[in-house]
Parts: C-alpha cells; sequence; structure tokens
C-alpha cells in the first residue's frame, strides 16, 4: 500500500467528519453507507461545545448557522390541556454557543466539505473483516475486497462492526428504560408555540416548528424494549402506548400514512471497555452511544472524528487509536453518567411524582426555574468542552 488507507463504515456526522480530517492528513478515505442514498431521516440535534470548536475549526461555522433552526416559546401541557409551564426556550438558549440544525443538514453540510481523497459507497456494508498487525482485510456485500490500514466503524449505536470484532450488545449496551419516536407532521397543524409539549405519567408528545421546514413530533415513553421495532409495526405501537392521550397527540397518530417513515429506538447507552481492537476502531455513537438523554450525540462524534484523525495524523501506528481514546473517554464518561441521572428524571411513573413535580414547578420562581434550565444546559456543554482536542488551527490548515 502506498498512502495510507482507511475505511469507514457508516457516512453518518461522525463517519463524514472523520472522512474530512483523514484526507486532509493524507490517507486515502473510502466510506460505505449501508443507505441507498445518504439518509434522509433525522430531526433536529444541537451541535456545541467541542463539536462546535471542530465546525468551526473545518470553516463550516457559516454553513451551520445558515442551517441553524431557531426556537422560540415553549408549552408545556397536561392531557387534559391545562398549562404545566410555558417560557421563552431560544432567548434562554440564546445565552450558551450552540446551534441546532437538523441531522439531514449537518450531514449535507459535512458531504459538501469533502474532497477527491474520499470514495462513498452508497448501499455498502462490510460483510466480513479480518486482521493482522499490518492491516484489515475487508470483504464488502457488493463483492467489492480491499485490505485497508484501518477500519472505523461509525455505524451508529447498532453498530454491525462492533458486532462483528467486539461480539453481540449484550453486555455493551445499557437500556435507558425509555424509547423514542419522531415523524413529520402536517405543516398546516395549528401550535400555540415554537414548541407544545403534552406531557403525562411515563409518557411525554412533542411538537416542535422547524421554521419552514415543517412540524415535527417527538414521542418519548417508558419502555424496555430493545430490539428494534418494524417500519410497518411503528404506527401500531405509537397507537398503544399513547391510548388515552390528549385528542392532538391520538389525532396526529391516528391521521398518519401507512406509508409514513417513523424513526423509533430504544434510548440506550453504549459501554465498551476499549474503542479499540488492533486495527478497527469505533467513533461516535457506535463507540459510546449517549442516547437523546444528552445533547451531545453529534457534538461527541464530531470531537471523536477529529481526534481520532488528529492522532492518526500525528502517529499512523495503532498506539494513535489508544491516545484517541484516552482524550475522549473522561469527557464521554461524564456526560453518560450525567445522561443516566437526568434520563431517570425525565419521565415520572406515578400520577403522583408527575402531579408533585408540576407542582414544585409552578410554585418556584419562573427565573429560578429558568436559571435551573440554563445552569444544567450549561453543564452539559461544559463537560463536553472537555474533550482534549490538539491544537486545532494546526491540523485544518
Ligand atoms: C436516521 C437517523 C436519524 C437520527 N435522528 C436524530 C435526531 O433527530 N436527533 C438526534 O439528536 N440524533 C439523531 N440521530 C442520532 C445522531 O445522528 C447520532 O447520535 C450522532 O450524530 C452520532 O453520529 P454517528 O456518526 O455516531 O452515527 P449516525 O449519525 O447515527 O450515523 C451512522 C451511519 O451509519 C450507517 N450505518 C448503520 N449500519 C451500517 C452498516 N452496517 N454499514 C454501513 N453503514 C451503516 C447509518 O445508515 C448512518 O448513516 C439519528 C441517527 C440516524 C441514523
Amino acid at each position: 500500500m502506498s498512502s495510507k488507507s482507511i475505511l469507514i463504515s457508516g457516512a453518518g456526522i461522525g463517519g463524514l467528519c472523520a472522512a474530512w480530517w483523514l484526507s486532509r492528513s493524507g490517507y486515502a478515505v473510502t466510506i460505505v453507507e449501508q443507505a441507498a442514498t445518504l439518509r434522509e431521516d433525522g430531526y433536529m440535534l444541537s451541535v456545541s461545545g467541542a463539536g462546535l470548536r471542530v465546525i468551526e475549526e473545518m470553516g463550516l461555522l457559516p454553513q451551520l448557522r445558515q442551517a441553524g433552526l431557531s426556537m422560540g416559546r415553549h408549552l408545556y401541557l397536561d392531557a387534559r390541556g391545562r398549562t404545566i409551564m410555558q417560557f421563552n426556550h431560544g432567548k434562554l438558549m440564546a445565552q450558551l454557543a450552540h446551534e441546532t440544525v437538523l441531522r439531514t443538514d449537518l450531514a449535507d453540510i459535512l458531504y459538501q466539505s469533502l474532497n477527491d481523497a474520499v470514495s462513498l459507497q452508497l448501499g455498502a456494508r462490510i460483510s466480513s473483516l479480518q486482521q493482522d498487525e499490518q492491516g484489515v482485510d475487508v470483504q464488502l456485500n457488493n463483492g467489492h475486497a480491499q485490505r485497508f490500514d484501518y477500519v472505523i466503524g461509525a455505524d451508529g449505536f447498532r453498530s454491525a462492526t462492533r458486532r462483528m470484532v467486539f461480539g453481540p450488545d449484550v453486555g455493551f449496551c445499557q437500556h435507558l428504560g425509555m424509547q423514542a419516536a419522531a415523524y413529520w407532521i402536517d405543516a398546516n397543524t395549528q401550535l400555540e408555540d415554537d414548541m407544545v409539549a403534552i406531557a403525562e405519567p411515563r409518557r411525554m408528545s412533542m411538537y416542535y416548528r422547524l421554521g419552514d421546514k415543517g412540524i415535527t413530533a417527538l414521542h418519548i415513553w417508558k419502555s424496555d424494549q430493545a430490539t428494534p421495532v418494524a417500519q410497518d409495526s411503528r404506527k401500531d405501537q405509537l397507537s398503544a402506548q399513547f391510548a388515552g392521550s390528549h385528542a392532538r397527540v391520538t389525532d396526529a397518530i391516528a391521521s398518519l400514512p401507512s406509508t409514513c417513515s417513523i424513526y423509533m429506538d430504544a434510548l440506550m447507552q453504549v459501554h465498551l471497555p476499549d474503542w479499540s481492537r488492533g486495527r478497527v476502531v469505533l467513533l461516535g455513537d457506535a463507540a459510546h452511544c449517549l442516547s437523546l438523554a444528552n445533547g451531545q450525540g453529534a457534538s461527541m462524534a464530531l470531537a471523536g472524528a477529529c481526534c481520532l484523525a488528529q492522532e492518526l495524523a500525528a502517529d499512523s501506528s495503532p498506539a494513535a487509536l489508544q491516545r484517541y481514546q484516552q482524550s475522549m473517554r473522561p469527557g464521554v464518561h461524564a456526560l453518560q453518567i450525567r445522561g443516566r441521572k437526568a434520563a431517570s428524571l425525565y419521565l415520572p411513573d406515578s400520577a403522583w411524582s408527575f402531579r408533585m413535580r408540576n407542582w414544585i414547578m409552578s410554585a418556584m420562581p419562573k427565573s429560578m426555574l429558568l436559571n435551573y434550565f440554563l445552569k444544567s444546559a450549561q453543564e452539559e456543554i461544559h463537560l463536553a468542552e472537555h474533550i482534549q482536542l490538539r491544537q486545532l488551527s494546526k491540523q485544518a490548515a
């Protein structure tokens, strides 16, 4: 092999970002993405902390800002339509450096920034791999076979690369006891505020107006279901989970066309003692999924991609993979602890604890409540800032 070659499995946020950095360090990069096109599903996510610094260093901040979604007022109702809380989320969050964007927009911005040293194969995935001390022999599902210096598994929290190299998910994936679903609804639906939530014991439905992009529904409910639900069963599953909720929730679910694509998965964290084995290394959700319980999944994938590429640029030996893990792990670990705590408080279990929480929130001075939200978001971003990246500007030049 002349120049060093890398195969990245997964053209998601981490995979695309790693391709950008690695190709600029002289690596010949191939990405395989199992979807037939770059994934068009996915809703909004936030980029802040180390992830935002990486985007800035890549010179992509103007594009990210242009794609940014502005959030105004948030309204929380109970199942009978009574107000629990209302506040200007946009004004509150404006105090923190972050951008909220559609996942598809972020993926597209990263994809558009790639150069010719990156080859993307859609509809392709790894069928098998075998490694020795010098490289990894990979067989793809399209019949193509090639030897690479390294393989990066950036194929999301249900990573097939992880299963191939580290073994079954059991033992690595920690269920947070919740399930989430998201889908687009009719953009003409009337919403009182930019986000309207119907909060109930054990379940919550949120409707977000995303500027001129449309309205998205996000449901979260208590459930220990770990295996993915088939696309054609998701509407039925939602109807069952939200039976008896506010009419706007049940009506919106009932009116979903049977062809509607619904995102649905468990909230799980991934914990692995090591993120690499030999010359195969995991990145982003595949290595350390935080789940929706943290707002840092995309930022950690971006930071991890940059960190891994920087280490491989500094020294192309497998020791680079260990240094990447050492730099990332303390921040990721702290975020995972925080995410588990947040998840345990997110959906009160009983009608009594739900009413108690609402009562406390209504009795608290609003300024104190908002200050609590702000501090909490600040703390999360602060933890994510702890990722130790090498001097960024030198690398991006
Ligand atoms: C469809 C989708 C929608 C999402 N929506 C949201 C959202 O609305 N809000 C939010 O906060 N987070 C969302 N996420 C998660 C968020 O994108 C990730 O937490 C974060 O960006 C971490 O990025 P990642 O690169 O590790 O994984 P991802 O961005 O999840 O990317 C993984 C990529 O790997 C591909 N892949 C999976 N298996 C294979 C395989 N065997 N071979 C090749 N490619 C494979 C997937 O198609 C995907 O493109 C979504 C993820 C996906 C895949």
